[in-house]
């Protein structure tokens, strides 16, 4: 962790030919409001769908030129590329802008070159998983101390129109933002300076984007840039504390990591029960400050009490009490399909983790429960899951498989868990869900969990991941107590 000065970045984007790459909805609201600062916009997308023609005719209609069918020319003078977090970086486009020594950036760089003097701060989360979950939980402890806030980034409203949104029809402007960025989202936002960041873990995940898990790492590691406060990382995690001490940190920065065991000095953890601070603390040689109890923490799954604590650091690191702390926990509820309680049924209980996308996720939502039924299988995206199963097996009874990439668990399963029964219902179609349930079910016995955690993106049998989790949900409802 090395230090440095302060930088500044004027906007200055009147006047300026800038080329949107992606008519989604975060090239949209780039358009629509570098448009509105006086730039001369062109937005560019391969695509000329019926969806794409509409949305054009809107920015048409507001003075921004639209090109469809080719997303790979460079327009004549543009002295600007703003990218959609879609595209990859080996685009040709970009390739195009690097030789015409045109500048790239995406939209959390544009944000970030809008804020004014006296802006609010940034509080940044990052990794692999647990984003969403921890900018909430961040977001309810801020709004517990009484500061006006949002969770910003990869969720809902678009970052820049939050921050260009500012004080504007009388209201009070924000004092700070809890804000979710994905790895696509720092690649391109080179001058980003966060108040304080986090990365809660690192796994292989969107390898394919970034090409390495190195430079993937790399990419999660700007959120550390320029850091005024704290570096949070995770103790359990090297990974995340390499990347802090690779950083380039505001003068008086500290790293401060959080742990699921008992903190040391400058981390927060867990003692017997109790969520604990010891690095805002007078004398972190010999305090600790108690936060709040594991039980304040919904669901109180480890790897959401890392989230929770990973929130906190940030918090803390604001200066939030710990009084805030709690009662921002306590009146946070996770987003649905994230290790959501859907019933329980003759002494067995139903949860959805649709969210959990990618083995890592699935890994952490298995390790909550002693006895499962798992229903798993969808789209791989190259992962592998060996390492998973052998984790996982002695709490496994009984497995059910779904999706087109099955038999990439069934046959880790034959390696590492070859006494666990498996259901294989060689099925892609959105309907197998009931009977996946159903099976599920006969597998289990009372006091077990029947978990949702699939490990593989959904778009095989789905649209989306929630989806998936609707559709659990709903055979779930289906079933009577005769099926027990
Ligand atoms: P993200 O925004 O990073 O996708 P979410 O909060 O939406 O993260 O959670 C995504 C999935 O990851 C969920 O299925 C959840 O069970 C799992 N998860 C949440 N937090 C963690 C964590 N700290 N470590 C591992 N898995 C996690």
């Amino acid at each position: 962790m090395t230090t440095h000065g302060p930088t500044g970045n004027p906007a200055g984007f009147a006047g300026q030919h800038i080329t949107v790459a992606g008519l989604g909805v975060s090239g949209i609201s780039a358009a629509r409001a570098l448009a509105g600062l006086g730039a001369s916009v062109t937005v560019v997308d391969g695509g000329d769908g019926d969806k794409q023609r509409a949305a054009a005719r809107e920015l048409t209609a507001q003075g921004i030129t639209v090109r469809l069918g080719d997303g790979d020319t460079l327009p004549e003078g543009t002295e600007l590329v703003v990218t959609s977090p879609g595209w990859k970086p080996d685009s040709p486009l970009f390739a195009a802008a690097a030789a015409a020594g045109v500048d790239v950036v995406g939209d959390v760089e544009i944000a970030w070159r809008l804020r004014g003097p006296g802006a609010a701060a940034w509080l940044a989360v990052t990794g692999t998983n647990g984003k969403t979950t921890t900018v909430r939980m961040l977001a309810s402890i801020l709004a517990a101390e009484g500061l006006r806030t949002l969770a910003v980034g990869n969720i809902g409203t678009p970052i820049i129109d939050v921050v260009l949104g500012q004080g504007k029809d009388g209201e009070p402007p924000y004092d700070v933002l809890a804000v979710e960025l994905s790895s696509y989202q720092l690649h391109w936002a080179p001058s980003l300076r966060a108040h304080s960041g986090a990365v809660l873990n690192l796994a292989p995940d969107h390898l394919d984007w970034h090409g390495s898990m190195q430079a993937y790492a790399a990419d999660k590691g700007r959120i550390y840039e320029g850091n005024t406060v704290a570096c949070v990382y995770n103790a359990a995690d090297k990974a995340t504390e390499d990347l802090v001490r690779e950083a380039d940190v505001e003068e008086g920065c500290r790293a401060i990591g959080f742990t699921l065991g008992t903190p040391g000095p400058s981390q927060l953890g867990v003692v017997d029960g109790i969520l604990v601070d010891r690095a805002f603390v007078e004398n972190r040689q010999q305090q600790a400050q108690e936060l709040a109890e594991v039980s304040d923490v919904t669901p109180p799954a480890p790897h959401n009490i890392a989230n929770a604590l990973a929130a906190a650091a940030l918090a803390r690191a604001f200066g939030v009490r710990p009084t805030a702390v709690r009662d921002g926990l306590r009146a946070f509820h996770p987003d649905a399909h994230r290790i959501q309680h859907v019933a329980e049924l003759d002494g067995v209980t139903y949860i959805d983790d649709s969210k959990a996308t990618n083995t890592h996720a699935a890994e952490a939502s298995l390790a909550a429960y002693e006895h499962i039924v798992w229903i798993a299988g969808g789209l791989a995206k190259g992962a592998t899951f060996d390492e998973l199963v052998q984790k996982s097996a002695a709490r496994l009874r009984g497995v059910v498989l779904i999706g087109a990439d099955r038999a990439l668990i069934a046959e880790a399963l034959a390696r590492h868990a070859p006494d666990v029964p498996v259901v294989d219902l060689d099925r892609t179609d959105t309907g197998a869900m009931p009977e996946a349930v159903r099976e599920a079910t006969r597998l289990a016995r009372p006091g077990d969990t029947v978990l949702l955690a699939p490990a593989c993106a959904s778009m095989d049998m789905f649209v989306n991941y929630n989806k998936r989790g609707e559709a659990f949900a709903e055979a779930v409802g289906e079933l009577t107590a005769r099926d027990h």
